[in-house]
């Protein structure tokens, strides 16, 4: 099975399409070319920097437009966005949510902060993100239905949602899962952590759940430091997000009343300047990653052993992380892959390790999770900073004239 294989040719392609840096090329890199010195500047002077300011509401509204999202309830990260948004959606202690195993820790780390199990499911290969045709055959199998919800009859434990993630910005197939919630009475929470930007038949991910989520982390496609959103179209859910992220403060001139146990969740004057001004530059961001993204694609075609993934037909990605997926018997060579190009100063990582593989979460619910296990042993992320694109633009501009 294993065949002879030379990685030479594929650290030749990635040196083509990146630019030949001093230092050595990130996976992701934030970028502060907008109006960021100036907005932080402004709320540093109206003294206003911590979770009451103009910022915030600014930010939420925009947000709001530019998703098409009715309500974005601005916080501290995208895991306490989870949090809040997992709770709102009626998930208790004892309770499974089921979530891709192949996601960043938080979507399962969220759910234990609730006292609930995660459960997980396995991926799409055409998608990267939930398989939700398999996981309706699954639930058939293992679910009883009653009055109370959608029981698993191994554990005996209530099924109360679900929580796909748009994997590396790649929107999942939301169609046929919304049915597949619909069917077995499950509330829809998407994690678009990684997938600010990306669309999914036209609409915005995260426009399909009950509730959604984005991170606004520092190696997201926009950063405010640290930050993330909770949105949602329901218009019974904002005023209790607001609230339960505000120490569940009961609004008065100077007392202090509180009728929940509240989190000090919301996101700082500070944060949300900065994020007014990402926002501003995220379509160039984009257009500048589908970009690196073609010639990524263009410049692995042919080569051999391995694909770069592309987004599929009902998707338009971000492109957040591009991924390089090595064909299946070529799997054994990912460590030796990863090892040169850090060693040739081009980041590379592989996946998470999956959710079912960390001590936590090892005696956890889960279906036969093949296709997600085969993606972690042939996948690896490369480089995919917005600025790649220019730098190389004006690279290979000044090639061609040194040439010509
Ligand atoms: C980044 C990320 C989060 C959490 O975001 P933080 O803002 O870092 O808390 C959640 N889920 C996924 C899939 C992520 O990539």
């Amino acid at each position: 099975m294993k065949k002879k294989f030379d990685l030479n040719p594929i650290i030749k392609t990635l040196q083509k399409v990146l630019p030949q840096a001093q230092k050595s090329i990130a996976l992701h890199e934030p970028q502060f070319d907008g109006k960021e010195w100036a907005y932080v500047k402004k709320c540093l002077d109206s003294g206003w920097v911590s979770s009451v300011g103009k910022y915030v509401s600014l930010f939420e509204k925009q947000l709001a437009e530019y998703t098409g999202i009715k309500h974005v309830i601005a916080v501290v990260n995208g895991t306490a966005a989870l949090h809040i948004c997992l709770q709102l959606a009626g998930v208790r202690a004892g309770d499974e949510v089921l979530m891709p195993t192949l996601t960043f820790v938080a979507t399962a780390n969220a759910v234990s902060y609730c006292g609930a199990v995660p459960h997980f499911a396995d991926s799409d290969e055409k998608t990267l993100g939930l398989d939700p045709l398999k996981l309706g055959d699954y639930l058939k199998d293992i679910t009883e239905l009653r009055t109370e919800g959608c029981f698993n009859k191994k554990s005996g434990r209530r099924i109360k949602a679900v929580v796909p993630m748009h994997t590396f910005g790649h929107p999942v197939d939301m169609e046929p899962l919304l049915d597949v919630c619909q069917k077995f009475g499950l509330v829809l929470i998407e994690d678009a952590a990684e997938s600010m930007g990306s669309l999914y038949k036209g609409y915005h991910t995260g426009s399909w759940g009950r509730l959604s989520v984005l991170s606004f982390n520092g190696n997201k496609i926009i950063t405010t430091g640290g930050g993330g959103a909770i949105l949602t179209n329901d218009t019974s859910l904002p005023a209790l997000a607001k609230h339960l992220t505000t120490q569940a403060k009961l609004p008065h001139p100077w007392a202090f009343n509180h009728d929940l146990v509240g989190y000090n969740y919301r996101m700082p004057n500070i944060n949300a300047a900065l994020g007014c001004a990402q926002l501003e530059k995220l379509p160039e961001y984009i257009r500048q990653k589908r970009a690196l993204a073609l010639r990524y694609q263009e410049a692995f075609t042919g080569i051999e052993g391995v694909k770069i993934f592309k987004e599929a037909d009902f998707a338009r990605s971000n492109y957040w992380l591009n991924v390089l997926l090595l064909d299946k018997e070529y799997s054994c060579e990912r460590n030796k892959l990863l090892e040169l190009t850090n060693n040739q100063g081009i980041m590379t990582r592989p996946s998470w390790t999956l959710m079912h593989k960390l001590i936590m979460y090892e005696d956890c619910p889960r279906m036969s999770l093949a296709c997600a296990e085969d993606l972690e042993r042939r996948l690896i992320n490369i480089p995919s900073s917005a600025v790649l694109t220019d730098l190389n633009i004006v690279n290979s501009t000044f090639t061609e004239e040194r040439q010509g």
